[in-house]
């Protein structure tokens, strides 16, 4: 059954777009090769696809398809200078959509492609604008998981966001794609929870020295162990501040943001938290504390939720519940919530950067 959306702040003829979804569920492992087959011959034809990856779901369009590229910033009400990853499931992929890649950067795709790691590069010819706003540059990644790699593999490359509508957490599980995404695109591929839970790692290789543009899944760490060289990390990466040009031309745009008001308290100490928590208690407000698993007890008996992440000796863990924690914030009838900050190594950049651009004040 077709059902009637809106899309705010998109003129479409003076009518309501109407998309007619069609759902497959895959096994992620070991999927049904006929689906691939079938949702394949659609993306090739035009149609926009919800995929898994091992990091979140993304929407995609084949890059030949330059139409169906426009669709994608309808569906997720996403401005259209906010440039797409293109993903591909073989080093030859790179030879139409990147050109003049370092010796370097070869040997870096060697060692950790397919994974969740995306370049950027100066664009080949086969990238259409609409991918990439216009830029010189094009990000690419190739994903580490089965469903996407098979159909990538199928359909040539894909310009995919993340399957959320824009400024929601990037969508992790079934429930995120469907409440996000059902009547918006042609097809969904449901294979269950993604892998990390939380978007690749972005560094700008068409710079020296590189740059990283968003800590993600794959540590920051490992990338300059293999380079043998530094990578700039800046404040915009670390998601302090938001991108005042176009340095990852999304990063100006608020992100992962609840709408109740979220504090990150930068300091390791739960004690410096509590103060925070009885402060806003005096001020009469329902509050909600997001901590690992160590500290559960500290908050028992003056807040109002208690929301555990996971175990601060296991930052994946934290990094897979991140987003569904975020998108449950407003569900859980509290006037605030306060957070705890984890230690920013490996994944925690990762985990810190979506904290704070989640968050509407930082206490340092
Ligand atoms: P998403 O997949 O939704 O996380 O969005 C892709 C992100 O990749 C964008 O928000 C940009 O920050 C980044 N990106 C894509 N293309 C480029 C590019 N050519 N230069 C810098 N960043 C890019
Ligand atoms: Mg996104």
């Amino acid at each position: 059954m077709a059902r009637a959306i809106c899309i705010s702040g998109i003129e479409c003829c003076g009518v309501e777009t109407m998309v007619l979804t069609k759902l497959f569920r895959v096994d992620a492992l070991y999927p049904d090769p006929s689906i691939l087959d079938v949702v394949c011959r659609d993306v090739l034809s035009g149609k926009i696809i919800v995929f898994p990856t091992e990091t979140v779901y993304g929407l995609g369009a084949s890059i030949y398809r330059p139409e169906a590229i426009r669709r994608i910033f309808i569906a997720k009400n996403r401005p259209i200078d906010n440039p797409l990853i293109i993903h591909i499931s073989r080093r030859e992929h790179l030879y139409e959509t990147a050109v003049d890649i370092p010796d370097a950067v070869w040997r870096l795709i060697e060692l950790v492609w397919p994974g969740p790691l995306t370049l950027v590069l100066k664009g080949g010819s086969a990238v259409p604008p609409e991918a990439t706003a216009g830029l010189p540059t094009v990000a690419i990644r190739m994903p580490a998981h089965p469903v996407a790699e098979k159909l990538i593999d199928c359909t040539g490359p894909l310009a995919a966001p993340s399957a959320n509508i824009s400024g929601r957490p990037s969508p992790t599980t079934s429930h995120h794609i469907l409440t996000d995404m059902f009547g918006r695109t042609d097809i969904i591929i449901d294979a269950g929870d993604t892998i990390f839970g939380i978007e690749s790692t972005i560094v700008d290789f068409s710079i020296k020295p590189p740059r990283l543009l968003r800590p993600g899944a794959m540590p920051i760490e490992r990338i300059t162990e293999i380079l043998g060289i530094e990578v700039t990390v800046t404040d915009v990466s670390r998601g302090y501040v938001e991108a005042e040009e176009a340095l990852a031309p999304g990063m100006k745009y608020r992100h992962y943001a609840p709408s109740t008001p979220l504090i990150v308290v930068e300091t390791r100490k739960p004690e410096d938290v509590l103060k925070v928590a009885l402060s806003l208690r005096r001020e009469r407000k329902r509050i909600a504390v997001i901590t690992c698993r160590e500290n559960v007890e500290i908050y028992q008996g003056i807040v109002d939720k208690i929301i555990t992440v996971g175990s601060r000796e296991n930052l994946f863990e934290v990094a897979k519940n991140l987003f569904t924690t975020l998108r449950e914030l407003d569900r859980l009838g509290v006037d605030i919530a306060v957070a705890e900050s984890f230690p920013e190594k490996g994944i925690g950049l990762a985990i810190m950067n979506r904290l704070r651009k989640a968050s509407t004040k930082i206490i340092l």
